[in-house]
């Protein structure tokens, strides 16, 4: 089993129940969830790998908009699972390609996706500590 970082963002934050009945039939678990309001700073942080690219500033602003939900996931291969689930990053490009995905279904553009996964069982352990610190036994 392997663990992973799953974003809902703040659009799709509606269609929870919906998400997390996919991660259940996937036979993907939740671990930890927590609904929270990032600021412009936990953003930036915890995009910082983006900070050059020019979707960086709207990147924040969205993901900042409302409130979203961090869910720390668990299952067979979940780091890629989870990303076959969400679809590609382009929403639109995911209605053409993957119809049934994530994306495709709550997505509205390449930005505005819905949810997030981490890339890799690297960055999924530096993402689950940012939302769930291991020392803050919270
Ligand atoms: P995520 O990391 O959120 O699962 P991803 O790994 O598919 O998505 P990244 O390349 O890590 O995509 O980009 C992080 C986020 O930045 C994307 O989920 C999306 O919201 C936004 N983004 C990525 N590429 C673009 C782009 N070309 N134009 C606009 N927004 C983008």
């Amino acid at each position: 089993n392997e663990k992973t970082l799953a974003i809902v963002k703040p659009d799709a934050v509606s269609k929870l129940g919906t998400i997390i009945n996919c991660l259940k039939e996937n036979d993907i678990q939740v671990c930890k969830a927590k609904m929270v309001q990032l600021t412009r700073k936990d953003a930036a942080i915890f995009y910082e790998e983006h900070q050059s690219k020019p979707f960086y500033n709207p990147l924040l602003d969205y993901m900042t908009s409302g409130p979203v939900v961090a869910m720390e996931i668990m299952g067979s291969d979940a780091v890629k699972q989870w990303r076959k689930l969400l679809g590609p990053t382009d929403s639109n490009a995911a209605r053409e390609q993957e119809p049934t995905s994530l994306r495709a279904m709550f997505g509205t553009d390449n930005t505005k996706n819905a949810a997030h996964g981490s890339d890799s069982a690297t960055s999924a352990k530096r993402e689950i500590e940012f939302f769930f610190p291991s020392s803050g036994k919270s």
